[in-house]
């Protein structure tokens, strides 16, 4: 092959984008301001009870922090990086549930609940998942040092927007590295695992092995800052064990036994459309792991329930062209635990077109008296504020 200019050119691009043969790595902490003494005014704080779940909010709505010291998930404050306020997370929903659940899958062994939707009551770890790389210095930061999680209410930060928002393995290792710094892991000199110093964005996981604690990037042994935890699951203070390390904050496997409440928010139960019916299915869906991909199972009438599910995000869906009749719906939502919730709803298709509400105003329900027939349909007044969803 000839080497023209161009050529030459893209492999200068190539070369520069993977120095190495492989991803950059970026490093994964920014360094933290110095401590301030402890707020006399803190929240009071109930520690965390060795061997309880837990739970991880990572919060892509944006935030704006006010100064405290420990830092406050529930009140919103940090002694750190409260200086100006965290933009929502530009990145799509899908991306959000891509990076939640591989942080599921990561923490699957452990009592850790992750949630996008902040808890309304008990404590928890608050990941800010928001602010670019290049603004912070690195991908994330966290306060360090807690080997109890006495303070379990600590703020961390991802900083994943910007260049890096369709980062879904690297999101979940830095919003993973930056909690597990604020439940008191080091790090370790163990590439490809979520406590090394620095990552991209291929998938890694939490180690069972005694690693070697790590103070920096160029892998130098450092102070670690849970000797005694580290003695104890490793016969050695300098080296730690991850597992080991989260069992012990959080005991086992945290176990999904809540299913999703679904609320249907169009159309409306009993709703009547003019044949062929085009309407689509909204659905208010909430859950102790929302968002996810849930499973959906929709079918019509006595017809069998579908073997196949459909799995989205959200469960909502689209019915075109249904004719005329009384049409009972069934729809199954699962989450990723495999726990179901039913919603049943039934649509009237006729063939005239749907009453004006202002002509009957006052009146939310027309026709005769005969119920099943078509004349017994209630038409809320609400009929003609339908949205169109996209
Ligand atoms: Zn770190």
């Amino acid at each position: 092959m000839e080497a023209s200019p161009l050529n030459a050119a893209l492999l200068l691009l190539t070369l520069a984008a993977e120095p190495s043969g492989g991803p950059r790595m970026h490093r994964q902490d920014a360094p933290l301001p110095p401590r301030p003494p402890t707020d006399a005014l803190a929240a009071p704080i109930r520690p965390h009870a060795l061997g309880q779940n837990t739970t991880l909010y990572v919060n892509f709505e944006g935030v704006e922090l006010t100064e405290c010291n420990p830092s406050d998930s529930r009140r919103d404050c940090s002694w750190y990086n409260f200086e100006q306020p965290f933009p929502p997370f530009s990145g799509t929903i899908q991306t959000q549930v891509g990076v939640l659940q591989a942080m599921r899958s990561d923490v699957a062994d452990y009592g850790i609940r992750v949630t996008a939707q902040r808890p309304e009551s008990g404590n928890y770890t608050m990941v800010v998942y928001g602010g670019t790389e290049a603004e912070y210095g690195a991908l994330g930061s966290a306060p360090a040092g807690d080997c109890d999680d006495e303070v379990p209410n600590q703020i961390a930060f991802a900083h994943l927007d910007g260049e890096l928002s369709e980062w879904v393995n690297g999101g979940a290792t830095t919003a993973l590295h930056e909690a597990a710094h604020s439940w008191g892991l080091d790090h370790i000199d163990a590439e490809g695992s979520i406590m090394f110093p620095s990552g991209n964005n291929s998938p890694t996981y939490f180690r069972d092995e005694c690693d070697l604690m790590v103070e920096d990037t160029d892998l130098n042994p450092g102070q670690a800052s849970c000797p005694e935890v580290n003695m104890a699951h490793c016969g050695d203070s300098s080296r730690q064990n991850a597992a080991a390390r989260l069992t012990r904050l959080f005991g086992p496997a945290y176990v999904d036994m809540q299913a999703p409440t679904v609320e249907l928010l169009e159309p409306r139960d009993g709703q009547y459309f003019q044949a062929p019916a085009n309407f689509d299915v909204v659905f208010e869906t909430n859950d102790d792991q929302h968002p996810q991909a849930y499973s959906v199972w929709a079918w019509l009438g006595d017809e069998p329930r579908p073997a196949d599910d459909s799995v989205r995000v959200d469960p909502g869906f689209s019915v075109t062209d249904l004719p005329i009749g009384t049409w009972e719906f069934h729809v199954v939502v699962a989450d990723e635990a495999g726990n179901e919730t039913e919603v049943d709803f039934t649509i009237e298709v006729g063939e005239d077109p749907p009453p004006d509400p202002a002509t009957d105003e006052g009146c939310g329900c027309r026709g005769g008296r005969s119920p099943g027939a078509l004349g017994w349909i209630c038409v809320p007044l609400a009929l003609a504020r339908r949205r169109r969803w996209g």
